[in-house]
């Protein structure tokens, strides 16, 4: 049975105090959600060590937002998976939009990445999806494949366990225009169907793909119904703890 899991991607926001009181809110709040809802929080790098201390015996992971693509060394103002894994961290998100638009994430990279994540013990939340151009040209298959068999399919089906796949059509991130439950579900169910083809049906079935994209307390009920969509990658509504567990509760 895969998991249903929530996380948030505060992104570049939040003081380190006002991060702390969020996740404070995050794991008091967090005790009305049922067993099988996972919450993942994902706050920038410099809260990474006050926020593990406050998820601390709580049901509440931590995940950072990227990380760097070697093992360690000069690579000023880059961050490793070691650094991330000794403050507690668990996961971390990978290939973002924002990161593959503003800072020149390839998949070749990514591929990088997701290796020395793996290596390092951090699970993985790899961000796919399409922009509007793509999506109008009705590319918007194509390239969620291309990118999902461009990264995933240099890793095996035991590593396939320790990742989550984020489907965000760009043209949703922080627009307040969310796919349909329809459009959504039928791009997840072409991801599970890629990912089959290579590591086998029940790796697929196993995996836990999230939709992220002005999901909102509004309108996750609907998408979190469809059949494969195991839960959401939440920005702008992760910064207020009530719609964020408020989503988590659409179960
Ligand atoms: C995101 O950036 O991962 C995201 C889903 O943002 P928002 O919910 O604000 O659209």
């Amino acid at each position: 049975m895969r998991k249903k899991i929530v996380a948030g991607n505060w992104k570049m926001n939040t003081t380190v105090p006002e991060g702390v009181e969020l996740a404070k809110a995050v794991v008091e709040k967090s005790a009305q959600l049922p067993e099988n809802v996972g919450l993942i929080v994902a706050p920038p790098f410099t809260h990474l060590a006050s926020v593990a201390s406050v998820l601390k015996g709580s049901k509440v992971q931590l995940s950072a937002q990227n990380c760097a693509d070697h093992e360690k060394g000069a690579y000023t103002g880059e961050v490793s998976v070691s650094m991330l894994a000794s403050v507690g961290c668990q996961w971390t998100i990978l290939g973002h939009s924002e990161r593959r638009q503003y800072y020149g994430e390839t998949d070749e990279k990514l591929v990088e990445k997701v290796k020395l994540a793996l290596a390092g013990g951090l699970g993985v939340i790899l961000c796919v999806g399409e922009n509007l151009d793509q999506r109008e040209a009705g590319k918007h298959f194509d390239v969620v494949t291309d990118q999902i068999k461009n990264v995933l399919y240099n890793f095996t089906a035991d590593d396939m366990k320790k990742i989550i796949v984020a489907y965000e059509p760009v043209w949703a991130i922080g627009t307040g225009k969310t796919a349909t439950a329809e459009q959504a579900e039928e791009i997840h169910a072409c991801i599970r169907k890629v990912l089959a083809d290579k590591f086998g049906a029940q790796a697929a079935d196993d995996t836990t793909i999230l939709y992220g994209g002005s999901c909102k307390p509004s309108n996750a009920k609907e998408l979190f119904a469809q059949k494969d969509i195991d839960g959401g990658l939440i920005g702008g509504a992760a910064l207020k703890a009530d719609d964020f567990i408020q989503i988590a509760l659409s179960y």
